[in-house]
């Protein structure tokens, strides 16, 4: 079993379904509503379990019930909460989510998320150390990934670095991660002034680029390469990234080569696509395998 580190966001998501989004002012009758777990940390721990791998999640939750539920799911997906710490006086980070019209609206409320800083990390190198990936997203403090970065890069342990939500990352954080897998909007944030194909020539087998249905872009060195995803019918788009993410993790930490782990990587998200929820969907290793 590889042993998979992630360290950033857990949160709850509460979803409305409407028929009508409100205006300014307004209030509508809404038809459903719903709490899920989410977080793109959390969304990619649970993933990487599910695929096989031993996973600590480093991260933290509020003291209310949310932070409960955040925790609970996380271990009964198999998932270490050793460093998930509930902060006294603070709530869970929330995503407040309107499906209406067919298309969403989203208020992120951080909450604890923001209280995953580089000395709140420093409490839990241990597993860091031990570890045959790291993987980490930008829903958590800036100064955080640059540390994390710092940690990974002195002591020798791979880190994959998702880029999302987008944000600026400084060139050191760049240089200092072995694996960068940005959307095609967060690839643009990243290298402003860069072509796609610039970018991808510049950082051969370290920049993967995530294309929807269409697969993954990478440069193999000698020359642009896209895997593509599988064809299937897409229920759910939620959480296709932090399924691959994990997947790609899991598959490169187990030694797989990078054409072997993209296409274990697009097989996991394109099955997750299928069910409803980020979630949901995130296949099992068995499923993935027998899909292959
Ligand atoms: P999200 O933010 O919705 O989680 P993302 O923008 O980070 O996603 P995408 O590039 O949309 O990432 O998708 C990631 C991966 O998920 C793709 O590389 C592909 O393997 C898979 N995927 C996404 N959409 C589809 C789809 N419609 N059909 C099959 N596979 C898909």
């Amino acid at each position: 079993m590889v042993k998979i580190v992630v360290v950033g966001s857990a949160s709850m998501d509460l979803v409305v379904t409407s028929s009508k989004r409100p205006g300014a002012g307004e209030t509508v009758l809404g038809e459903s509503f719903k709490t899920v777990p989410g977080g793109k940390g959390a969304n990619q721990a649970v993933a990487a379990a599910r695929l096989g791998a031993e996973v600590t999640m480093i991260g933290c939750v509020g003291d209310d019930h949310y932070g409960e539920i955040i925790i609970r799911n996380l271990e009964e997906n198999g998932v270490c909460t050793s460093f998930m710490k509930p902060v006294t006086h603070m709530e869970s980070g929330t995503a407040h989510i309107v499906l209406a019209e067919g298309d969403n609206s989203i208020v992120v409320v951080k909450g604890a998320n923001d209280l995953v800083t580089p000395s709140y990390v420093q409490q839990a190198l241990h597993p860091i150390h031990e570890a045959d990936m790291v993987l980490i997203q930008q829903e958590i403090p800036e100064e955080t990934v640059e540390y994390v970065s710092q940690v990974c890069h002195t002591s020798g342990v791979p880190l994959l670095l998702n880029p999302a939500p987008a944000r600026k990352v400084s060139q050191e954080v760049i240089a200092r991660a072995s694996y960068l897998t940005p959307n095609e909007h967060e690839t643009e944030i990243l290298f402003p002034g860069l072509t796609t194909e610039e970018a991808l020539k510049q950082y051969p087998n370290k920049l993967f680029i995530t294309v929807g249905k269409q697969g993954v872009r990478y440069h193999d060195g000698t020359r642009e390469m896209t895997v593509p995803a599988y064809p299937v019918k897409a229920v759910d788009t939620t959480g296709a990234g932090d399924t691959f993410n994990a997947a790609f993790a899991v598959a490169l930490a187990e030694g797989k080569s990078i054409a072997a782990s993209l296409r274990f990587a697009n097989r996991a998200a394109s099955l997750s696509v299928m069910k409803f929820g980020a979630q949901g969907g995130m296949p099992t290793r068995q499923e993935v395998e027998e899909s292959l």
